[in-house]
């Protein structure tokens, strides 16, 4: 207890901006719980301006045969410039959950747009070869209809690949998914030179839940979609998903994650704002790497 009582104080008063950000990163999260996707919209971009980049806002005509045509809005900054192009997206919106109501949607997905935009504040400082484009994205819970219809408007031809984020609230533990064609191999290759340069966990899924990722590999783009979570979870939804009949997991088993996302349990007491800061750290370097290693 004394121990832990000294090292608070000495965190303190060695590293009170590491402690501030902490905080920081958390609110960040929550700004998000709000009782409409446009509410979050607006969150969106409130954070990019404070963030120091000018956002546009590309609305569509998007919605499902159900909900008839829904306005969406996706969100968007560039940075630097070039002739080819790394797109970094997450979905920003939330699901309705049963009772009507607005999920929290924070580690689905608010968790993974805060770490992005913390990814382009790092990737601002850098000289790269690539313009760098970051796409916050709208109506993915309804069916990837925002990144479909950001390809539909812009098409994929100066895209030199696509990191993609979705679910990274809590954990140490960097997901990927490696089910997004042969064209994504160079992709998968530099995710896991990074997990080894970091010695960070790292688990790679042959069959990976699908997120926006997938519009673009549908287009044939070289697409990667990360997450974060714990490394028992990761483990645990790995088998879920690749281990088959005898996959070991007890009957009835519901991994953590599966048993928060898209329910009232996806709140603020799930997000951890050191898996924010680690996820925006990671996202750049994949960047930093991909822009190296596609200009060599
Ligand atoms: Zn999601």
């Amino acid at each position: 207890m004394l121990f832990r009582s000294l090292a608070v104080v000495s965190a303190l008063l060695v590293a009170p901006s590491v402690l501030a950000q902490d905080v920081d990163l958390k609110a960040q999260v929550a700004a998000y719980v709000q009782p409409s996707n446009e509410a979050r919209t607006a969150v969106v971009v409130e954070q990019l301006r404070a963030a120091g980049f000018e956002p546009t806002v590309e609305t569509f005509t998007g919605g499902t045969a159900r909900s008839g045509p829904m306005e969406g809005r996706n969100v968007v900054v560039t940075i630097g410039d070039g002739p080819r192009e790394i797109l970094m997206t997450a979905h920003y919106d939330a699901v309705k959950l049963r009772d009507g109501t607005m999920a929290a949607g924070v580690v689905d997905n608010a968790a993974s747009v805060v770490g992005m935009i913390e990814a382009a504040k790092i990737l601002k400082t850098k000289t790269l070869t690539h313009r760098v484009r970051l796409i916050l994205l709208d109506q993915e819970e309804l069916g990837l209809i925002g990144a479909r219809k950001w390809i539909e408007a812009h098409g994929l031809t100066n895209v030199a690949a696509v990191v993609n984020s979705d679910v990274a609230g809590y954990g140490d533990t960097l997901m990927y998914g490696q089910n997004n064609g042969d064209q994504s191999a160079g992709i998968t290759r530099a995710v896991r030179e990074l997990c080894a340069e970091r010695a960070m966990n790292c688990v790679g899924y042959p069959v990976y839940p699908p997120s926006d990722d997938r519009a673009f590999s549908a287009a044939a783009a070289p697409v990667v979609s990360l997450g974060f979570q714990d490394h028992i979870g990761a483990h645990q939804m790995w088998l879920a998903f690749n281990g088959g009949q005898t996959n070991g997991l007890a009957e009835g088993f519901v991994p953590k994650v599966f048993a928060t996302i898209h329910t009232a349990n996806d709140n603020m007491d799930q997000i951890d704002p050191a898996t924010v800061r680690m996820a925006g750290e990671v996202y750049a370097a994949l960047v930093e790497k991909l822009d190296r290693q596609l200009t060599e």
